[in-house]
């Protein structure tokens, strides 16, 4: 059996990711933080599609509760390990930077980077001794380009493309590639609040993207495929911004 991991699989992209996942056979921990009722669905989904998975709930900013969840999860499946691990689950709040509150940049910093390093981490023992592994890191447009009234968010989505392409240049010996995708606007929860209309102007492409097609990516990167691959970003947004 082999192990997918996504965070924040319950909605959105990450919901995506891990159809994708399964359909491409593998065996999928479906993280989320609070949303039982949507993971479930997501679950379904997996069995749909002709595969099994699990429900692995934790919070990644918290690291006693993450690496805890993650050692059960390896006690009990002791000649396993997670083979691709998908850094999705994030979060946005929003403002300008002389009003943002400071509970607002350390959620949202505590989110990207200290889940990916609180998740990364216990996972990457496993990988270099086994001598493969897919890491992939959900970063976004805001991380390349800088997007104002999110300079939380964008630190954040920097910071985890330099981390994606340091420890792509750590781990390339041992077969573990790690890569990020960087997303324009997608069709998700996360953007449910902003004006479609006035977004659809801005986007070359004259729409948002679907969770699917960030999931095909994905599933590229997670694929034998991509075994040159690492240290990149991937964008897709539409051309809106190259
Ligand atoms: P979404 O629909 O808001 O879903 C967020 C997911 O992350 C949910 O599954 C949520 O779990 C989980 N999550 C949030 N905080 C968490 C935490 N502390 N611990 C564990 N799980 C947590 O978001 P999305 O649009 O699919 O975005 C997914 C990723 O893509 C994010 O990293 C986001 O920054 C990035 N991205 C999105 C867009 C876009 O336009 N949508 C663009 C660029 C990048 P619960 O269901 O339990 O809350």
């Amino acid at each position: 059996m082999k192990y997918a991991l996504v965070t924040g699989g319950s909605r959105g992209i990450g919901r995506a990711v891990c159809l994708k996942l399964a359909q491409m056979g593998y065996h999928i921990l479906i993280n989320y933080a609070s949303n039982q009722t949507e993971a479930e669905k997501t679950l379904a989904a997996v069995r749909e599609a002709g595969q099994d998975g699990e429900l692995l709930p934790f919070n990644v900013m918290n690291r006693q509760q993450t690496r805890k969840a993650i050692e059960d999860w390896q006690e009990a499946h002791p000649d396993e390990y997670i083979e691709v691990l998908v850094n999705n689950a994030g979060i946005c709040r929003d403002n300008l930077m002389v009003f943002m509150l400071e509970e607002d940049w350390d959620a949202v910093l505590q989110t990207t980077l200290g889940g990916f390093f609180n998740v990364t981490q216990p996972l990457l023992q496993p990988m270099l001794v086994h001598k493969f592994g897919r890491i992939i890191n959900m970063a976004s447009v805001s991380g390349e380009k800088g997007t104002p009234g999110q300079t939380n968010y964008s630190a954040a989505k920097g910071g985890i493309i330099s981390a994606t392409k340091a420890l792509a240049q750590e781990v390339a010996r041992k077969h573990v590639t790690v890569n990020a995708v960087a997303p324009g606007f997608i069709q998700t929860d996360m953007v449910a609040n902003l004006d479609e209309a006035s977004l659809k102007k801005m986007i070359p492409a004259g729409r948002l993207g679907k969770p699917e097609e960030v999931a095909d990516l994905v599933g590229f990167l997670a694929s034998p495929s991509a075994d040159y691959i690492t240290g990149e970003v991937i964008s897709i947004n539409g051309g809106l911004y190259t």
